[in-house]
């Protein structure tokens, strides 16, 4: 696999960061997920918005332009031969010399690191039919979920619970409220009105949740955002979750109580089948 690296392209072997580098020794890093379907990027623009936002709110200085990111997906894509898959992107505050909880100097050069991940027929996941089991546990994060950073041991702690007890995922809760999924944003359906936390800093501002919201709007379905309890979603018809990766993936069951009747609900379906048809079409 060829890796990008600080403006060069290498093979995954060869391809070297720091010791020092803010990413590694203490999570001073932002990134991003972008899903490729038939080799085009999905919600391109988003994710960069995000990444902007998530850079300024860490003080990072962003190394490069919008073009350059867009051009160096596209060679990961083309070079690594990836029809559906995903592109990892991170951004850190870079490589001061040696470890210290202040900032590095303004001129600090940033590490950018690109990787592509292959997975062919990601869009017809079986997963996507039979929908996942997930379990719910205690929201330990940090406060500002909103930054995308590296920081993502809590969220990796909490899959291992969920694989641990034979489920798919988690449900992060705080104050008895679902605040989202370990790597995905959480929904509950009752009555026809899809139901999702309100943007805050308490969770991400997914941009497949941005995309979803829309397509849901426009197809004239109802949308609460506001946050719900996990009673609420065990008593609710449907549940789904929404990220770059999994696009829209049914809830079939939260700490071993069954959502509806136990089957992908019909709004998640559709929900999934529209979202996945027009990023398919805006895709670049
Ligand atoms: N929430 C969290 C905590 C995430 O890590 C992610 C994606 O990685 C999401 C939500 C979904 O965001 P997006 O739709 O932009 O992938």
């Amino acid at each position: 696999r060829i890796v990008y690296v600080n403006e060069d392209y290498l093979p995954e072997e060869e391809a070297r960061v720091s010791v020092f580098d803010r990413g590694f020794v203490m999570a001073d890093g932002v990134y991003e997920v972008v899903s490729v379907l038939d080799g085009k990027l999905i919600d391109f623009d988003g994710h960069q918005a995000r990444l902007k936002r998530s850079l300024e709110a860490l003080q990072i200085r962003n190394p490069l332009s919008d073009e350059d990111y867009l051009a160096a997906m596209r060679k990961l894509v083309e070079d690594n031969d990836i029809t559906d898959g995903t592109i990892y992107l991170q951004v850190t505050r870079g490589n001061p010399g040696d470890r210290d909880f202040a900032f590095p100097p303004e001129d600090t050069q940033p590490t950018v690191v690109m990787f592509t991940q292959s997975k062919p027929g990601m869009a017809d996941s079986p997963a996507a039919k039979t929908g996942w089991k997930i379990i719910t546990t205690e929201d330990q994060r940090w406060a500002r979920r909103d930054i995308k950073t590296v920081q993502l041991l809590f969220p990796s702690l909490a899959k291992m619970e969920a694989k641990a007890k034979g489920a798919d995922d988690a449900w992060l809760v705080e104050d008895g409220k679902v605040t989202e999924g370990t790597s995905n944003n959480a929904y509950i359906v009752k009555n026809g009105t899809i139901i999702t936390r309100e943007l805050s800093s308490d969770i991400l501002h997914g941009i497949t949740r941005a995309a979803v919201l829309r397509f849901a709007r426009e197809a004239q379905m109802k949308v609460e955002e506001r946050s719900f309890t996990v009673a609420e979603a065990q008593d609710a018809d449907e549940a789904f979750v929404t990220s770059a990766s999994a696009f829209v993936m049914p809830i079939v069951a939260i700490d071993g109580a069954q959502i509806g009747d136990g089957k992908v609900g019909s709004v998640a379906r559709r929900l999934r089948e529209i979202y996945l048809d027009e990023s398919r079409k805006a895709a670049i």
